[in-house]
């Protein structure tokens, strides 16, 4: 989107305020549902990077299907349209009576830890199919710091106990229709990848029934100029001969599926913030805006880089500054940046915050979570209001 829209939507729905634009998550949707090579996928939208309805429906439009990460986001995904069939339940540390929820719902079920499976096989026996997240335990050398399902994860069942799972499945005749593995590393290189993917492939053998096998997410989007990025083009092929080549082995075409969340909706996000004050110091210039880390948690929490322009002054003078928050905490949102000249009153846009922004957001300092607005074409739409004092009062107990 131009710096001109973006301060449109400004002029109408002032800021601070995340904007999305509907035809680049169109177009990422897209790009990685033709990727594998004419092979089928499925793709489930991973809806915790970004949950509001009106982003919900767009992908399901699209024919992107849902991960939910807990009941409310099954209840969310319900209520978006998406039928129970679409929905794969991936819940971690969860009380099992959650699980009984979401099988009451009718949704897909993935499994990831042992003690659950066995109640879970206790409870339903053949008459409930699930998934099973395995953690296959690869690290990558060098200094990629790429790692599938490390260790110390608490995701997943080791790869190390299919004999402990295969027991569990078999006394209780749990029909295992999926095998899940989703490692949170960013896929960058083909062969760290594949070597997930071959683990997954040894330890289907062992699972008849399976209908499909779920390699998670883990696609990489550049945040700054000279990130290594996913090029899906050519892992998208690489991963589809590898999954014919199995299907062949195991004997029966089997489903793809993934669960984007990054890719789909990152870089269709900018958030808008206004230059409040610019504040010389002895050893920076800040500018500091009408946001913080109550809005987009990123760069605190993951030390991630976010581009910072001036959409009101895009071709200026580039100057350096430090860009902080309004929140009584460390809250900087971008150290020593070159941003075209920044007066006060001026609207910034964070870019890439599309995913784990707003829905990362919170309400620190007693501040209001922003507005969300989604652009289409020529079209723009409040699909979020900003929040009022109302809002964050209205679960207390009113003083008696
Ligand atoms: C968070 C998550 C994803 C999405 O990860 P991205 O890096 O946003 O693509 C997919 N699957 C599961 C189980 C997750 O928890």
């Amino acid at each position: 989107m131009t710096s001109k829209q973006l301060l449109q939507v400004t002029e109408e729905f002032q800021t601070p305020t995340y904007v999305y634009d509907a035809t680049k998550i169109r177009k990422q949707f897209n790009t990685l549902k033709n990727a594998f090579d004419g092979l089928p996928v499925k793709l489930h939208y991973a809806m915790k990077a970004l949950s509001n309805i009106h982003i919900l429906q767009l992908l399901k439009a699209e024919g992107a299907d849902l991960d939910a990460v807990s009941i409310e986001e099954v209840f969310l995904g319900l209520r978006a349209g998406f039928l129970p069939s679409q929905i794969m339940y991936t819940p971690n540390c969860v009380d099992f009576s959650e699980i009984q929820q979401a099988v009451e719902l009718g949704v897909h079920i993935n499994i990831d830890n042992l003690s659950i499976l066995e109640i879970f096989g206790n409870t339903y026996g053949d008459s409930v199919p699930c998934c099973i997240r395995i953690n296959p335990h690869i690290m990558a050398g060098g200094n990629s710091h790429i790692s599938v399902g490390h260790i110390d994860s608490k995701f997943g069942i080791s790869i190390h106990q299919v004999r402990h799972i295969k027991r569990i499945t078999d006394t209780f005749k749990i029909q295992v229709t999926g095998l899940h593995m989703h490692t949170g590393s960013d896929i960058i290189d083909a062969q760290v990848f594949l070597r997930g993917a071959a683990l997954l492939y040894e330890t289907a053998k062992e699972f008849p029934d399976l209908k499909f096998l779920d390699f998670g997410s883990g696609f990489k989007v550049g945040y700054k100029k000279g990130d290594i990025v996913t090029n899906i083009e050519q892992i998208g092929k690489e991963i589809a001969d590898s999954f014919r080549a199995f299907c062949k082995e195991y004997g029966r075409d089997l489903e793809l599926w993934f669960e984007p969340g990054k890719y789909l909706v990152s870089e269709s996000g900018h958030f808008l913030v206004k230059a409040n004050v610019i504040k010389q110091t002895t050893s920076t210039v800040f500018i500091g805006v009408d946001s913080g880390q109550n809005h987009l948690i990123r760069p605190m929490f993951y030390d991630a880089y976010h581009q910072i322009d001036n959409v009101s002054n895009p071709n200026g003078t580039e100057r350096l500054y430090s860009v902080v928050g309004y929140i009584c905490e460390s809250d900087t949102l971008g150290y020593d940046r070159l941003i075209s000249e920044v007066k006060e009153g001026d609207v910034l846009a964070i870019r890439n915050a599309g995913a784990y922004g707003f829905s990362m957001a919170n309400n620190y300092n007693s501040r209001l979570r922003p507005a969300e607005v989604l652009v289409d074409g020529k079209k723009m739409k409040l699909i979020r209001r900003r929040e009022t004092l109302e809002d964050i009062i209205r679960t207390e107990i009113e003083v008696g």
